[in-house]
């Protein structure tokens, strides 16, 4: 009797095992990865995906709930940091980059004082060691963006002004370069336009950042004439309708659109009609409420995908 009953556990507990493995392993996209697939004991669910690949270009979309969080490994190991989610969600960046294995953040960017986007910035300066920062002028005076300034302050750092025509770095020997696109006038009535948006190019891929920029800013960019086709847009604004006017959108060409986002947010991002545009220039989409952190490689010409949650790999029609 009590064998047939471990008999039973053992079968349930292979079965799970399998299910587990399962669910951690990568997610292609028509390409070759570049590392060698993990057996499907060695991970757990909750293992950081493979980060530190010589000549690869890694974009990381942590899932910091509602709110927005990009870690970025450049080609030559360089990292940038675009935001860093709200104060609770700064715990979840600063641990993911931990469990990367850095101690150290070459470049951070708050795009814009709201707090679902430099709300756990000033963990995050506190805990690493920060190369450059980079925010754009504009004035706020919420108690989470004072603790930010107050923070870098007493870290003696100084903050470089984020605005259309800044290189934040590049290397003409790997073809990398990261330049911020926006903002490009001096003043916005509302605060996500004032959002840093940035753009990273390496050999013949591009990805693109958005912020909380609006429609307004998407009109600035086309008039202004800016190159916008990038291969992986982070849409602007979580979703919102604010954002992804018909004609930015399909002017990215994306073959990727990452929306931030926490499950059935206070405001119903992502919006409908929004999902539905980027579907309708055939973009896949992926959703942080939905794949956790997702992470996007690139060797300069492939584009591979990692999604914490494996079951969520298919894009939802709206
Ligand atoms: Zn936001």
């Amino acid at each position: 009797m009590n064998k047939k009953i471990i008999g039973i556990i053992s079968a349930v507990a292979a079965l799970l095992l399998g299910l587990l493995g399962f669910e951690v392993s990568h997610e292609l996209i028509g390409y070759d990865l570049p590392w060698d697939e993990p057996s499907e004991t060695s991970a757990a669910s909750n293992s950081p995906p493979p980060s530190h690949i010589a000549g690869s270009l890694i974009s990381h979309y942590i899932d910091v709930g509602q709110g927005d969080s990009e870690f970025i490994e450049l080609p030559d190991g360089k990292t940038l940091l675009i935001d860093a989610g709200t104060r609770e969600g700064g715990e979840a960046v600063i641990s993911y980059i931990k469990s990367l294995g850095y101690s150290s953040i070459d470049y951070v960017v708050g795009t814009h004082p709201h707090s679902d986007h430099i709300g756990g910035l000033a963990d995050v300066i506190k805990e690493f060691d920060i190369g450059q920062i980079y925010m754009p002028n504009a004035v706020n005076t919420s108690k989470t963006y004072e603790y930010l300034l107050n923070t870098i302050s007493n870290k003696k750092k100084k903050v470089k002004t984020a605005k259309a025509g800044v290189k934040i770095t590049s290397s003409d020997e790997l073809s990398y370069t990261v330049d911020i696109i926006a903002p490009i006038s001096k003043e916005y009535e509302s605060l996500n336009n004032y959002s840093a948006v940035i753009k990273i190019r390496y050999k013949n891929r591009s990805f693109l950042y958005m912020g909380d920029a609006e429609t307004l800013v998407e009109k600035e960019l086309s008039n202004k004439k800016t190159d916008l086709s990038a291969d992986v847009v982070k849409v602007g604004h979580h979703g919102s309708s604010s954002s992804s006017s018909d004609s930015f959108v399909k002017s990215t060409g994306a073959k990727y659109a990452v929306f931030s986002l926490g499950k059935d947010n206070d405001y119903g991002h992502p919006h409908a009609p929004i999902v539905k545009r980027w579907q309708k220039y055939k973009a896949e989409l992926y959703r942080t409420d939905e794949c956790g952190t997702i992470t996007i490689y690139s060797d300069g010409d492939s584009l591979n995908v990692h999604l914490e949650k494996e079951n969520a790999a298919l894009p939802k029609a709206a």
